[in-house]
């Protein structure tokens, strides 16, 4: 794809500004990704946050439904069921430290479960066909939590595209990025068509539907963003495998440390490289993130205070079943954003040595 150059982009999108300028950036956008994540549809929106609650929504999950997550995941994922209206059900981890136990899974089906929402930290997804079997099995969607997984492979084929949706963040950070924004993945027209009218208020009705026969939102991607996360798309494939060969230089930098053990991808994993991933097996490894995030790792854990999801106060009137696991498994992570600057790579490698050396 031909890299547009982002000034010129964004000058013609300001200049047209005056006047309701439709979606002409996001409509191009979509086209753009849908080719290449090789999908029938992908539908544009303005954050990862409203990507998963409008692929819900497009199924008509809400009020009285369940859906299954991983008790090991962001807080946005439970946001966004809750958004929907649906209860959350929290999956505990595996013994292995699995994100998603499928035994667990399985047991906590009822009558109301609808879908189920594996995560993709760090860009790995662990056993996905399994998962995917279960959900068939069971009748239940399952849709991808990919915010983390732009580019990720798993027995070759791109996470994101392997659900019956997949939910992607453009936030800044993010491996496709305009600043903020997100997009949907879906080779159903159904789902594509009523994503598409549920974000922008129903103006745009989906097929048999007359516009404004139902209530939406505005979860509209703003034109200057759209312009951006086209540049950014552009450039993706070279950023990919950059971050790919730096994530695997960052966990060989670090290398042998007594206590720490890289989370490397499992068969037919493929991941992007998002973050380096460790396992820590050492006394108060919460504290030990904290100390690293003071030093000036970012990490999931010592930064944004990643917990198990059930475990957050703000998931308490939600009456969470307890995922000892998942409890377990995150306070033991160490999940390092990998930098896109050679010489902050070194830095990190050698701080993450020291600290833990040290500890
Ligand atoms: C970033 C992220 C989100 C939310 O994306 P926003 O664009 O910030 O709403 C959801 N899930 C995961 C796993 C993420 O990393």
């Amino acid at each position: 794809m031909n890299t547009p150059d982002p000034m010129a982009l964004l000058e013609r999108v300001v200049a047209r500004m005056p006047d309701p300028v439709g979606r002409e950036q996001a409509s191009l956008l979509e086209t753009e990704l849908a080719a290449t994540h090789g999908v029938a549809h992908a539908v544009v929106v303005s954050s990862g946050t409203a990507a998963l609650h409008t692929a819900l929504v497009a199924r008509g999950i809400g009020e009285g439904d369940e859906v299954l997550l991983p008790a090991l995941t962001v807080i946005m994922t439970v946001a966004a069921v809750v958004q929907a209206r649906a209860h959350p059900v929290f999956v505990d981890a595996g013994p292995d430290g699995e994100p998603l136990d499928l035994a667990d899974a399985a047991s906590k089906i009822t009558p109301r479960t609808r879908a189920v929402l594996p995560v993709h930290l760090g860009g790995q997804c662990g056993d996905l066909d399994a998962l995917a079997e279960l959900a068939a099995s069971a009748q239940l969607d399952l849709i991808e939590d990919a915010c983390q997984a732009h580019g990720s492979r798993y027995h070759g084929r791109l996470l994101g595209t392997i659900g019956r949706a997949g939910c992607f963040s453009l936030k800044d950070g993010k491996l496709i990025s305009s600043g903020e924004g997100g997009y949907l993945l879906t080779d159903d027209p159904d789902l594509a068509a009523r994503a598409t009218a549920f974000q922008s208020h129903w103006q745009i009705p989906a097929a048999g539907e007359p516009a404004l026969s139902r209530l939406g939102t505005n979860y509209r991607l703003a034109e200057p963003l759209a312009a951006l996360a086209r540049v950014s798309l552009a450039g993706f494939d070279e950023r990919l495998a950059r971050r790919r060969h730096a994530a695997s230089r960052l966990i060989d930098l670090v290398g042998d440390v007594p206590g720490l053990i890289p989370i490397l991808a499992t068969s037919g994993e493929q991941p992007n490289g998002y973050s380096a991933l460790w396992r820590i097996l050492l006394p108060e490894p919460r504290r030990l993130c904290r100390r690293l995030a003071e030093v000036g790792v970012i990490n999931s854990v010592g930064t944004f205070d990643l917990r198990a999801a059930h475990l957050h106060p703000a998931c308490r009137p939600l009456h969470p079943a307890s995922c000892p696991r998942a409890a377990h498994a995150a306070d033991c992570l160490l999940a390092v954003p990998v930098p896109d600057d050679d010489t902050r790579l070194t830095e990190i490698a050698t701080l993450i040595r020291t600290e833990i050396s040290a500890w």
